[in-house]
Protein backbone atom coordinates (compact mmCIF):
# COMPACT_ATOMS: atom_id res chain seq x y z
CA UNK A 1 0.00 0.00 0.00
CA UNK A 2 1.21 3.67 -1.52
CA UNK A 3 1.79 5.95 2.54
CA UNK A 4 -0.42 8.54 3.10
CA UNK A 5 -1.17 11.09 5.09
CA UNK A 6 -4.15 11.09 7.59
CA UNK A 7 -5.57 14.17 9.06
CA UNK A 8 -8.67 14.36 11.60
CA UNK A 9 -10.12 17.82 11.47
CA UNK A 10 -12.90 18.99 13.86
CA UNK A 11 -14.17 21.39 12.18
CA UNK A 12 -15.98 22.06 8.79
CA UNK A 13 -13.91 24.87 7.02
CA UNK A 14 -10.68 22.85 7.73
CA UNK A 15 -11.76 20.02 5.96
CA UNK A 16 -13.35 22.32 2.77
CA UNK A 17 -9.39 24.20 2.93
CA UNK A 18 -7.49 20.81 2.94
CA UNK A 19 -10.23 19.67 -0.31
CA UNK A 20 -9.21 23.19 -1.87
CA UNK A 21 -5.57 22.99 -0.99
CA UNK A 22 -5.10 19.56 -2.15
CA UNK A 23 -7.23 18.65 -4.80
CA UNK A 24 -7.62 15.27 -6.54
CA UNK A 25 -4.57 14.18 -3.85
CA UNK A 26 -6.76 14.27 -1.18
CA UNK A 27 -10.14 12.31 -0.50
CA UNK A 28 -12.63 12.33 1.78
CA UNK A 29 -13.23 9.32 4.03
CA UNK A 30 -16.13 8.41 6.53
CA UNK A 31 -16.87 4.74 7.07
CA UNK A 32 -13.59 3.73 5.46
CA UNK A 33 -14.81 0.37 4.13
CA UNK A 34 -14.67 1.62 0.40
CA UNK A 35 -11.58 3.28 1.23
CA UNK A 36 -9.66 1.24 3.01
CA UNK A 37 -10.62 -2.22 0.42
CA UNK A 38 -9.18 0.19 -2.63
CA UNK A 39 -5.99 1.39 -0.98
CA UNK A 40 -5.18 -1.98 -0.18
CA UNK A 41 -5.63 -3.50 -4.11
CA UNK A 42 -4.02 0.18 -5.39
CA UNK A 43 -6.55 1.24 -6.83
CA UNK A 44 -6.81 4.64 -5.40
CA UNK A 45 -3.34 6.46 -4.42
CA UNK A 46 -3.98 9.80 -2.51
CA UNK A 47 -1.87 11.75 -0.77
CA UNK A 48 -4.25 12.92 1.85
CA UNK A 49 -7.04 11.31 3.78
CA UNK A 50 -9.11 13.80 5.12
CA UNK A 51 -10.97 11.64 7.90
CA UNK A 52 -14.49 12.96 8.71
CA UNK A 53 -15.46 11.51 11.79
CA UNK A 54 -14.87 14.34 14.54
CA UNK A 55 -16.95 16.76 12.72
CA UNK A 56 -19.87 17.34 14.47
CA UNK A 57 -21.54 19.46 12.05
CA UNK A 58 -21.54 16.25 9.97
CA UNK A 59 -23.24 14.13 12.39
CA UNK A 60 -27.04 15.23 12.28
CA UNK A 61 -30.23 13.27 11.67
CA UNK A 62 -33.22 15.71 11.75
CA UNK A 63 -36.30 16.95 9.97
CA UNK A 64 -36.11 20.54 8.60
CA UNK A 65 -38.96 22.62 9.09
CA UNK A 66 -39.79 21.92 5.22
CA UNK A 67 -40.29 18.19 6.33
CA UNK A 68 -37.34 16.98 4.74
CA UNK A 69 -34.93 14.19 6.45
CA UNK A 70 -31.68 15.51 6.82
CA UNK A 71 -28.50 12.87 7.04
CA UNK A 72 -25.29 14.15 7.84
CA UNK A 73 -22.33 12.74 6.63
CA UNK A 74 -20.68 10.75 8.62
CA UNK A 75 -24.27 8.83 9.70
CA UNK A 76 -23.69 5.48 9.45
CA UNK A 77 -26.49 2.64 7.70
CA UNK A 78 -26.76 1.38 11.54
CA UNK A 79 -27.78 4.47 13.33
CA UNK A 80 -30.20 5.46 10.57
CA UNK A 81 -32.28 1.79 10.80
CA UNK A 82 -31.97 2.33 14.13
CA UNK A 83 -33.53 6.21 14.18
CA UNK A 84 -37.14 6.62 15.13
CA UNK A 85 -36.98 10.18 13.25
CA UNK A 86 -35.95 8.27 10.03
CA UNK A 87 -38.47 5.07 10.93
CA UNK A 88 -41.47 7.12 10.90
CA UNK A 89 -40.24 9.71 7.97
CA UNK A 90 -38.79 7.21 5.42
CA UNK A 91 -39.93 3.39 6.08
CA UNK A 92 -38.70 2.36 3.21
CA UNK A 93 -35.48 3.70 3.80
CA UNK A 94 -35.11 1.63 6.94
CA UNK A 95 -36.36 -1.16 4.95
CA UNK A 96 -33.77 -0.60 2.21
CA UNK A 97 -30.58 -0.50 4.55
CA UNK A 98 -31.57 -3.48 6.65
CA UNK A 99 -31.35 -5.65 3.37
CA UNK A 100 -27.52 -3.98 2.59
CA UNK A 101 -24.23 -6.11 3.20
CA UNK A 102 -24.51 -7.71 7.36
CA UNK A 103 -24.58 -5.60 10.51
CA UNK A 104 -20.47 -5.33 10.81
CA UNK A 105 -20.43 -3.45 7.50
CA UNK A 106 -23.57 -1.15 8.52
CA UNK A 107 -22.56 -0.38 12.03
CA UNK A 108 -19.35 1.37 10.03
CA UNK A 109 -20.60 2.24 7.02
CA UNK A 110 -22.47 5.76 6.07
CA UNK A 111 -25.28 6.25 3.69
CA UNK A 112 -23.04 9.44 1.88
CA UNK A 113 -20.02 6.99 1.18
CA UNK A 114 -22.37 4.68 -0.35
CA UNK A 115 -23.66 7.43 -2.94
CA UNK A 116 -19.82 8.77 -3.20
CA UNK A 117 -18.87 5.65 -3.82
CA UNK A 118 -20.99 5.05 -6.75
CA UNK A 119 -20.79 1.32 -7.15
CA UNK A 120 -23.17 0.20 -9.79
CA UNK A 121 -24.41 -2.64 -7.15
CA UNK A 122 -25.81 -0.49 -4.75
CA UNK A 123 -29.21 -0.69 -2.71
CA UNK A 124 -29.71 3.03 -1.43
CA UNK A 125 -28.78 5.11 -4.49
CA UNK A 126 -32.22 3.35 -6.03
CA UNK A 127 -34.30 4.13 -3.51
CA UNK A 128 -33.06 7.38 -2.82
CA UNK A 129 -33.59 8.79 -6.38
CA UNK A 130 -37.00 7.30 -6.57
CA UNK A 131 -38.07 9.48 -3.43
CA UNK A 132 -37.07 12.53 -4.97
CA UNK A 133 -33.48 12.71 -2.52
CA UNK A 134 -30.76 15.34 -3.01
CA UNK A 135 -27.39 15.36 -2.17
CA UNK A 136 -25.93 18.76 -0.30
CA UNK A 137 -22.10 19.59 -2.03
CA UNK A 138 -20.21 22.09 0.19
CA UNK A 139 -16.99 23.88 -1.11
CA UNK A 140 -15.00 26.90 -0.21
CA UNK A 141 -16.74 28.15 -4.15
CA UNK A 142 -20.25 27.76 -2.05
CA UNK A 143 -22.82 25.34 -2.14
CA UNK A 144 -25.47 23.36 -4.09
CA UNK A 145 -27.92 20.85 -4.63
CA UNK A 146 -28.09 18.25 -6.99
CA UNK A 147 -30.79 15.28 -7.03
CA UNK A 148 -29.64 11.84 -6.44
CA UNK A 149 -30.68 10.85 -9.54
CA UNK A 150 -28.48 12.84 -11.30
CA UNK A 151 -25.72 12.86 -8.60
CA UNK A 152 -24.59 9.21 -10.00
CA UNK A 153 -22.98 9.88 -13.80
CA UNK A 154 -21.51 6.28 -14.30
CA UNK A 155 -19.55 3.33 -13.08
CA UNK A 156 -17.96 4.77 -9.77
CA UNK A 157 -18.21 8.05 -11.41
CA UNK A 158 -20.66 11.24 -9.54
CA UNK A 159 -20.99 15.10 -10.28
CA UNK A 160 -18.82 15.99 -6.89
CA UNK A 161 -15.70 18.17 -8.27
CA UNK A 162 -12.56 17.26 -5.61
CA UNK A 163 -12.88 20.58 -3.50
CA UNK A 164 -16.11 19.66 -2.84
CA UNK A 165 -17.88 17.89 0.41
CA UNK A 166 -20.52 15.81 0.27
CA UNK A 167 -22.20 17.36 3.90
CA UNK A 168 -25.95 15.55 3.56
CA UNK A 169 -28.52 14.06 1.52
CA UNK A 170 -32.41 15.59 1.54
CA UNK A 171 -34.86 13.44 1.56
CA UNK A 172 -38.52 15.00 0.97
CA UNK A 173 -41.37 13.72 2.55
CA UNK A 174 -44.00 11.25 1.22
CA UNK A 175 -47.25 12.90 0.35
CA UNK A 176 -50.90 11.64 1.83
CA UNK A 177 -51.89 9.31 -0.40
CA UNK A 178 -48.28 7.69 -1.50
CA UNK A 179 -46.15 4.48 -0.75
CA UNK A 180 -43.22 3.41 -1.53
CA UNK A 181 -41.08 -0.17 -1.75
CA UNK A 182 -37.98 -1.41 -3.05
CA UNK A 183 -36.97 -4.87 -3.67
CA UNK A 184 -33.63 -6.09 -4.45
CA UNK A 185 -32.41 -9.49 -5.84
CA UNK A 186 -29.41 -11.26 -4.57
CA UNK A 187 -27.95 -14.06 -6.83
CA UNK A 188 -24.95 -15.61 -4.64
CA UNK A 189 -25.22 -14.99 -0.83
CA UNK A 190 -27.61 -13.65 1.73
CA UNK A 191 -24.80 -10.56 2.22
CA UNK A 192 -24.59 -10.12 -1.41
CA UNK A 193 -24.61 -6.44 -3.26
CA UNK A 194 -27.45 -6.37 -5.37
CA UNK A 195 -27.99 -8.23 -8.78
CA UNK A 196 -30.54 -5.69 -9.07
CA UNK A 197 -32.87 -2.99 -7.56
CA UNK A 198 -36.07 -2.05 -7.91
CA UNK A 199 -38.10 0.98 -6.20
CA UNK A 200 -41.35 2.34 -6.90
CA UNK A 201 -42.96 5.72 -4.99
CA UNK A 202 -46.49 6.04 -6.35
CA UNK A 203 -48.76 9.10 -5.78
CA UNK A 204 -52.28 8.94 -5.71
CA UNK A 205 -55.14 11.19 -6.54
CA UNK A 206 -58.99 11.11 -4.88
CA UNK A 207 -60.39 8.96 -7.66
CA UNK A 208 -57.40 6.36 -7.09
CA UNK A 209 -55.95 6.63 -10.00
CA UNK A 210 -51.92 7.29 -10.84
CA UNK A 211 -51.17 11.19 -10.00
CA UNK A 212 -47.08 10.58 -10.22
CA UNK A 213 -44.96 7.31 -10.69
CA UNK A 214 -41.86 6.52 -9.98
CA UNK A 215 -39.82 3.74 -10.89
CA UNK A 216 -36.07 3.52 -10.77
CA UNK A 217 -33.65 0.62 -11.52
CA UNK A 218 -30.50 -0.06 -9.93
CA UNK A 219 -27.45 -2.79 -10.10
CA UNK A 220 -28.36 -3.50 -14.27
CA UNK A 221 -26.32 -1.15 -15.35
CA UNK A 222 -23.93 1.12 -14.16
CA UNK A 223 -25.87 3.69 -12.84
CA UNK A 224 -29.78 3.82 -11.07
CA UNK A 225 -32.22 4.26 -14.27
CA UNK A 226 -35.53 5.88 -14.49
CA UNK A 227 -37.18 6.00 -17.77
CA UNK A 228 -39.38 9.37 -17.63
CA UNK A 229 -41.25 8.86 -21.35
CA UNK A 230 -43.07 5.45 -19.73
CA UNK A 231 -43.77 6.69 -16.47
CA UNK A 232 -45.68 9.75 -18.17
CA UNK A 233 -47.62 7.04 -19.78
CA UNK A 234 -49.41 6.16 -16.03
CA UNK A 235 -50.85 10.00 -14.95
CA UNK A 236 -54.31 9.77 -14.77
CA UNK A 237 -54.71 6.29 -15.14
CA UNK A 238 -55.91 3.42 -12.46
CA UNK A 239 -53.12 1.68 -11.36
CA UNK A 240 -53.94 -1.78 -12.21
CA UNK A 241 -52.08 -4.88 -12.83
CA UNK A 242 -52.60 -4.34 -16.55
CA UNK A 243 -50.70 -0.86 -15.93
CA UNK A 244 -48.01 -2.32 -13.71
CA UNK A 245 -47.35 -5.07 -16.32
CA UNK A 246 -46.60 -2.46 -19.30
CA UNK A 247 -44.69 0.02 -17.21
CA UNK A 248 -42.54 -3.35 -16.01
CA UNK A 249 -42.96 -4.44 -19.60
CA UNK A 250 -41.49 -1.16 -21.03
CA UNK A 251 -38.97 -0.15 -18.45
CA UNK A 252 -37.46 -4.46 -19.40
CA UNK A 253 -36.82 -3.63 -23.19
CA UNK A 254 -35.44 -0.07 -22.19
CA UNK A 255 -33.10 0.17 -19.47
CA UNK A 256 -29.36 -1.18 -20.33
CA UNK A 257 -28.29 -4.12 -18.76
CA UNK A 258 -24.72 -5.34 -18.20
CA UNK A 259 -23.05 -8.75 -17.80
CA UNK A 260 -21.40 -9.47 -14.78
CA UNK A 261 -20.29 -12.07 -12.06
CA UNK A 262 -24.32 -11.67 -10.43
CA UNK A 263 -26.00 -12.19 -13.32
CA UNK A 264 -25.96 -11.97 -17.11
CA UNK A 265 -27.99 -8.81 -19.48
CA UNK A 266 -30.50 -10.86 -20.44
CA UNK A 267 -31.51 -12.53 -16.71
CA UNK A 268 -31.58 -8.59 -15.41
CA UNK A 269 -33.81 -7.70 -18.24
CA UNK A 270 -35.87 -10.61 -17.35
CA UNK A 271 -36.22 -9.73 -13.47
CA UNK A 272 -36.69 -5.86 -14.10
CA UNK A 273 -39.82 -7.45 -15.70
CA UNK A 274 -40.81 -9.32 -12.74
CA UNK A 275 -39.84 -7.16 -10.12
CA UNK A 276 -41.05 -4.12 -11.14
CA UNK A 277 -44.28 -5.14 -11.38
CA UNK A 278 -43.85 -6.72 -7.88
CA UNK A 279 -42.48 -3.35 -6.60
CA UNK A 280 -44.93 -1.24 -8.08
CA UNK A 281 -47.66 -3.26 -6.45
CA UNK A 282 -46.41 -3.02 -3.08
CA UNK A 283 -45.66 0.33 -3.64
CA UNK A 284 -49.70 0.65 -4.49
CA UNK A 285 -50.52 -1.29 -1.53
CA UNK A 286 -48.66 1.04 1.05
CA UNK A 287 -50.42 4.32 -1.20
CA UNK A 288 -53.80 2.35 0.19
CA UNK A 289 -54.51 0.38 -3.47
CA UNK A 290 -56.19 -2.95 -2.72
CA UNK A 291 -54.38 -4.75 -5.49
CA UNK A 292 -54.70 -8.47 -6.47
CA UNK A 293 -52.79 -10.86 -5.51
CA UNK A 294 -50.13 -12.24 -7.84
CA UNK A 295 -51.05 -14.76 -10.28
CA UNK A 296 -55.03 -14.28 -9.87
CA UNK A 297 -55.00 -13.42 -13.19
CA UNK A 298 -57.23 -10.10 -12.83
CA UNK A 299 -55.65 -7.53 -14.84
C1 LIG B 1 -18.61 -6.78 2.63
C2 LIG B 1 -19.37 -5.61 2.05
C3 LIG B 1 -20.66 -5.81 1.59
C4 LIG B 1 -21.37 -4.76 1.02
N1 LIG B 1 -22.66 -4.98 0.59
C5 LIG B 1 -23.39 -3.94 0.11
C6 LIG B 1 -24.74 -4.11 -0.30
O1 LIG B 1 -25.33 -5.19 -0.20
N2 LIG B 1 -25.39 -3.04 -0.82
C7 LIG B 1 -24.81 -1.80 -0.92
O2 LIG B 1 -25.45 -0.87 -1.36
N3 LIG B 1 -23.53 -1.61 -0.52
C8 LIG B 1 -22.82 -2.63 -0.01
N4 LIG B 1 -21.53 -2.43 0.40
C9 LIG B 1 -20.95 -1.10 0.22
C10 LIG B 1 -21.04 -0.26 1.45
O3 LIG B 1 -22.39 0.01 1.78
C11 LIG B 1 -20.30 1.02 1.11
O4 LIG B 1 -18.98 0.65 0.81
C12 LIG B 1 -20.31 1.99 2.19
O5 LIG B 1 -21.60 2.50 2.39
C13 LIG B 1 -19.37 3.13 1.96
O6 LIG B 1 -19.47 3.95 3.08
P1 LIG B 1 -18.20 4.40 3.90
O7 LIG B 1 -18.69 5.37 4.91
O8 LIG B 1 -17.43 3.24 4.43
O9 LIG B 1 -17.41 5.12 2.73
P2 LIG B 1 -15.86 5.46 2.60
O10 LIG B 1 -15.09 4.21 2.35
O11 LIG B 1 -15.40 6.32 3.74
O12 LIG B 1 -15.91 6.36 1.29
C14 LIG B 1 -16.42 5.86 0.08
C15 LIG B 1 -16.16 6.90 -1.03
O13 LIG B 1 -16.95 8.05 -0.77
C16 LIG B 1 -16.14 9.21 -0.61
N5 LIG B 1 -16.74 9.99 0.45
C17 LIG B 1 -17.11 9.55 1.68
N6 LIG B 1 -17.71 10.55 2.34
C18 LIG B 1 -17.72 11.63 1.53
C19 LIG B 1 -18.21 12.95 1.67
N7 LIG B 1 -18.83 13.37 2.77
N8 LIG B 1 -18.07 13.80 0.64
C20 LIG B 1 -17.45 13.39 -0.49
N9 LIG B 1 -16.97 12.15 -0.69
C21 LIG B 1 -17.10 11.28 0.33
C22 LIG B 1 -14.76 8.70 -0.27
O14 LIG B 1 -13.76 9.61 -0.63
C23 LIG B 1 -14.73 7.42 -1.10
O15 LIG B 1 -14.44 7.74 -2.43
C24 LIG B 1 -20.79 -3.47 0.95
C25 LIG B 1 -19.50 -3.26 1.43
C26 LIG B 1 -18.77 -4.31 1.98
C27 LIG B 1 -17.40 -4.05 2.51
Amino acid sequence: MMECAVVTPTVLDEVLALLASAGEDAIPVAGGTWVTLTLRHGLIRPRLLVNLRRVPDLRHVAIEPTGDLLIGAVITHRMLERSPIVRSHSPVLVETLAEVANVRVREQATLVGNLCEADPASDPPTVLAALGASVELLSLRGRRCVPVADFVTGAYQTVRAPDELVTAIRVPPLPPRAGAAYLKVRTRSHEDRPALGVAAVVLLDDGGRVATIELVVGAAGDRPQRVPSVLEQARGHPLNEALMTMLASAYAGTVDTVSDLRASAWYRREMVRVFATRVLRLAAQRAGLHCEPEGSGNA
